[in-house]
């Protein structure tokens, strides 16, 4: 008997319930990826995570072959093509992860139609947690973060599945060839990828995890928001691709114990920061619209000046901490998360400039570029979303005292500004006129304490 294991947002052999849940039950399987014309005509396949994916379909390829069998890839409409995978190999099951946005959940339901009783659809694959599968009384979702954590540390959890010893592939069925796949990808991505992109995959997930997990993770808690330290993980795009497991990575990371007794602080610390991943993905699945309308509803009083919000694409807001962060993101199609908070409220709140036009230059850029976690960080950020202080405004002076005291951040991306030392980097416009004159960076665009009022004024309080 044979059976489709249709991969999606879970490119890995290890702790795979889907591919798993495939062998169990045929004696051959196809792993299937399709090339989803709708979603390569979409502005959200943007060349970076174009080139990424590219990355981790080799990579998994690479590991099935390993295991006796490969990855088939086929370009089309989803439900189409496995349901002609399926009439062709005479399949009786096509396994599948349950998806979050919209768009997945679009998809599973026309594959339903296609397949109709075929299709298996597999919960907690991309998050720990199934959304949905915890909620408070009455209530689709959680719309705040701390209860939600209380319960889902408390929810039960799968146990990560081994990675498969041999999967058997029918011989007859055929896919594109690899150099296809790149060349269908980089067209999809129209447009070159940022320099200093990471190596897409398993493979290189795993690799960085085990290399972070033993360096940093202990001092995670003291470390994530050092700018310059540079400690997190860097495993979002692995995530956001399924190169890697959640539910593995928390398990690990809960392993990892203090003395024997409970996982130390900074495993405690990077496991909240898996069930903030959740927490967005359990939103975005009760709310699909959530992805482009207000969470909470606020009127549309956003005002952005077109000159400033391309001043902040491009990192030249006279604001070094700012500027730092978005040419991170752009040099690297990855940025801080320290960075992202402060670079987004001051398009946000400083230049109020709507939310959806810095979150979809964001989905342009990144390579963990994510509905769920980018579109509703960005609500968080600009007030609209679950931050149950929604007035909050982040200084970005303040923010660049504390997270970036002795400016080696602003010095690493903004070379203009690599000449002036320590904290003062973070105000050129206080340098001996001279010395400011020489500098070949802007003045800042906008005054902040105007800017706030007008935030506070604009759009008052709740
Ligand atoms: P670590 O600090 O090592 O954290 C481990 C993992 O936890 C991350 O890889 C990520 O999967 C998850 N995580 C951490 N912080 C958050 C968070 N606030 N929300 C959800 N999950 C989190 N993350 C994305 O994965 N994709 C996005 O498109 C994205 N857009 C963002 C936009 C804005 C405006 C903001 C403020 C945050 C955004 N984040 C996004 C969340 C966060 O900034 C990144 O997940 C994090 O910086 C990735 O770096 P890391 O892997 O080193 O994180």
């Amino acid at each position: 008997s044979v059976s489709v294991a249709l991969f999606t947002s879970d490119l890995r052999v290890h702790d795979q319930p889907v591919l798993r849940a495939a062998l169990d039950g045929a004696e051959r399987v196809v792993p299937l990826f399709v090339l989803d014309d709708a979603v390569l005509a979409a502005d959200f396949t943007a060349p970076n995570r174009a080139a990424f994916l590219a990355d981790c379909l080799a990579d998994l390829d690479a590991s099935l072959r390993a295991r006796g069998g490969r990855l088939v890839v086929r370009r089309g409409d989803p439900a189409r093509v496995a349901a002609l995978l399926a009439e062709q190999t005479g399949a009786a099951a096509v396994h599948l992860a349950a998806g979050v946005s919209g768009y997945a959940q679009r998809r599973e339901d026309r594959l339903r139609e296609a397949l109709g009783d075929r299709l298996r659809v597999h919960d907690a694959v991309v998050t720990v947690v199934a959304p949905g599968s915890v909620v408070p009384a009455g209530r689709d979702h959680f719309a705040v973060f701390t209860p939600y954590l209380r319960r889902w540390e408390q929810a039960a959890r799968r146990q990560p599945a081994a990675p498969p010893r041999r999967v058997s592939v029918p011989a007859e069925v055929r896919g594109e060839t690899p150099a296809q796949v790149r060349a269908a990808l980089a067209a999809a991505g129209a447009g070159e990828p940022s320099p200093a992109l990471p190596r897409g995959g398993e493979t290189e997930g795993r690799r960085r995890w085990h290399a972070w997990q033993a360096a940093q993770l202990t001092g995670y808690q003291d470390h994530h928001d050092d700018l310059a330290g540079d400690a997190t993980s860097r495993l979002s795009p692995y995530l956001h691709f399924g190169c890697l497991s959640a539910t593995e990575l928390v398990g690990a990371a809960e392993s990892v114990r203090a003395a024997g007794a409970a996982p130390g602080p900074g495993a405690e610390a990077f496991v909240r920061q898996l069930a903030w991943r959740d927490f967005h993905h359990q939103v975005l699945a009760a709310r699909p619209d959530a992805a482009h309308d207000d969470y909470r509803p606020h009127g549309d009083r956003w005002e952005a000046d077109a000159q400033e919000v391309a001043a902040w694409r491009e990192g030249r807001t006279g604001y070094p901490i700012v500027d730092a962060g978005m040419r991170q993101l752009a040099h690297e199609g990855w940025m801080h998360n320290r960075a992202r908070l402060l670079t987004a409220s001051f398009l946000a709140k400083t230049l109020y400039a709507d939310w959806r036009v810095g979150a979809a230059h964001f989905l342009r850029l990144l390579v963990d570029g994510d509905l769920a976690n980018n579109q509703l960080n960005w609500q968080w950020v600009a007030g609209t979303g679950t931050d149950t202080r929604p007035n909050r405004v982040l200084n970005p002076l303040t923010q660049a005292r504390r997270f970036d005291p002795q400016g080696a951040y602003v010095r690493r991306w903004i070379p203009e500004l690599a000449g002036v030392e320590g904290a003062a980097v973070h105000q050129p416009w206080r340098l001996p006129a001279e010395r400011r004159a020489a500098l070949d960076y802007p003045q800042p665009i906008v005054d902040l304490s105007a800017a706030a009022q007008r935030f506070r004024h604009g759009r008052g309080l709740y």
